[in-house]
């Protein structure tokens, strides 16, 4: 992951590089794009992805961070902006996956918006499916793949590509009634809610506003095994 903003941005934000993921990163490492962080259908999330999944949703913060950075008097509950104008043929999906979060959790609010947007959707064909990852240049963008949408349910591939934007990682072991469990329980299950504790994990995560979120971040996706 790219560092984009000054240091003084960050420590005025109460982030350490540490709290970022970045103090531990090889150098060079951060200027190399990741491998997509998931396949959606997969079985059993590689390493690999779980680190492409970690850096993807601290590109995300790191976008939120220089916002909250440029006015610290923001709201309690931390606003993510995403830009779903590259996704046209998923429009509606996008915009149901925001309302099934927002109506599913408190302390995190997704909104739609062109500018200034902290990741965002984007369509294609790929071999490898829908995936959420970077850009090499520490932008985070949840790629739709259309043959993989045809097949699975396509809201519940949209949500649960957008959970890891929320901070949760692959569980593709999980029942249908899991969001993160993806394309494990298979093409027939159309569930695109977040179970009880995928939701308390999103309010957990993001509770004590910004800083925290990092910090359980952080811990939860090194649980996962990165
Ligand atoms: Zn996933």
């Amino acid at each position: 992951m790219r560092l984009r903003m000054p240091l003084s941005v960050l420590s005025a934000a109460g982030l350490s590089l540490t709290a970022l993921g970045l103090g531990a990163a090889p150098a060079g490492a951060a200027e190399a794009p990741l491998a997509p962080a998931d396949s959606y259908a997969a079985y059993a999330g590689s390493s690999e992805e779980a680190a492409a999944n970690r850096a993807f949703f601290e590109a995300v913060l790191e976008s939120v961070a220089e916002k909250r950075a440029a006015d610290p008097t923001g709201a309690a509950a931390v606003t993510v902006v995403y830009n779903a104008s590259q996704a046209p043929t998923f429009a509606t999906q996008i915009a149901r996956s925001a309302q099934i979060w927002n109506s599913s959790v408190s302390n995190v609010r997704l909104q739609s918006g062109t500018s200034g947007a902290d990741f965002s959707y984007r369509e294609g064909n790929d071999s490898r499916g829908s995936y959420a990852s970077t850009d090499g240049h520490g932008r985070g963008y949840i790629f739709l793949d259309y043959a993989q949408n045809r097949t699975y349910d396509s809201t519940r591939v949209t949500a649960h590509e957008t959970g890891h934007v929320l901070g949760l990682p692959d569980h593709y072991s999980g029942p249908c009634s899991e969001l993160m469990s993806g394309g494990g329980p298979g093409p027939s299950c159309t569930n695109a809610y977040p179970n009880s504790a995928e939701r308390s994990r999103v309010n957990q995560l993001w509770a004590n506003g910004f800083a925290a979120a990092l910090d359980q971040a952080e811990k939860a996706l090194q649980k996962s095994g990165r």
